[in-house]
């Protein structure tokens, strides 16, 4: 297996037999994130894909059941590519049970539910999304690319698929400032979504970011331990999802909250609502040690 730069998987793929189809991420403009700033985006040929795949069957042999297609918008591929590389794994690996796939919401829209169907039949079995945040103006400010409409649309498409969704949304993104924006703004697009999975991860800040150097500059405040948890509690306070995996425990997070919405709707905010109730958190300043 060959790789190129430093490889991003979500965390629930940490099993899964990564697969870089496409290196780096082809939108690369998000003020606040360096993934993919070394590299500049490539659509890998389809051969030297083939040729990866043959070395993970001899290497790990032919009972891989789970992989997942990297880098960051794996989804953009022409599904004329994607089919050819899905078909040449499961021949290479039978025991395929998943496989799972970054897009960004600029992907998607490139493809109508009918394609993203085609895909699911082939394996595609899970689509990572990250929504980043809900609210239009941040959504403007970070330079997603997309607008709120193109990112619901995008997310409806993978639901309408069949295909499972997971989407990411960022805590703390725009400061205490806009904390109540982002929260609302976010839990606004998710419930039109209705996604299968939701992971609230917290910005870290990363020198030589756009995001980093507004921070720098003053223009944008960082929220404290005690934002991040008020921000977290208004948005679950304001989902509205029919059956959703919700998580707020990535390595970013300050504590691991998570359970099933609705259900655990009630659970979680009375756990929010204790965290919050300590005094010593509310002096707790920025974590400014997140400025890595
Ligand atoms: S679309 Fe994702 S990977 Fe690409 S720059 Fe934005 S946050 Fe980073």
């Amino acid at each position: 297996m060959r790789y190129e730069g430093i490889v991003y998987r979500p965390p629930s793929e940490a099993r899964s037999y990564i697969l870089q189809v496409t290196i780096g991420c082809s939108h690369n403009a998000c003020t606040f994130c360096d993934m993919y700033k070394g590299k500049k985006f490539r659509v890998r040929p389809i051969q030297e894909v083939k040729e990866d795949i043959d070395m993970a069957r001899k290497y790990y042999g032919p009972n891989i059941r789970r992989v997942f297609l990297a880098d960051g918008d794996a989804l953009i591929l022409k599904n004329s590519k994607l089919l050819e590389i899905l078909s040449y794994l499961k021949k290479a690996f039978p025991r395929l049970e998943r496989i799972g796939i970054y897009g960004n919401p600029r992907g998607i829209l490139t493809k109508s539910v009918e394609e993203l169907k085609e895909l699911k039949d082939a394996g595609i079995s899970i689509v990572y999304m990250g929504i980043e945040t809900g609210d239009p103006e941040l959504l403007q400010k970070i330079n997603k690319g997309v607008n709120v409409e193109e990112m619901i649309e995008a997310g409806k498409r993978v639901k309408e698929s069949g295909i499972a969704l997971s989407v990411t949304i960022i805590l703390g993104l725009g400061g205490p400032e806009m904390l109540e924006q982002n929260a609302r703004g976010s839990a606004y697009v998710i419930n039109k979504i209705d996604p299968d999975y939701v992971g609230a991860l917290t910005l870290l800040l990363r020198e030589g970011t756009p995001y980093y150097d507004q921070v720098m500059a003053g223009e944008i405040s960082v929220s404290t331990p005690y934002n991040i948890f008020q921000e977290l509690r208004i948005l679950i306070e304001n989902l509205e999802l029919t059956n959703c995996v919700f998580r707020s425990n990535h390595a970013s997070n300050y504590f691991p909250i998570g359970g099933t919405l609705p259900q655990d709707k009630e659970k979680m905010l009375r756990t929010l609502d204790v965290i919050l109730a300590n005094e010593d958190l509310k002096h707790m300043p920025p974590d400014f040690s997140r400025l890595l």
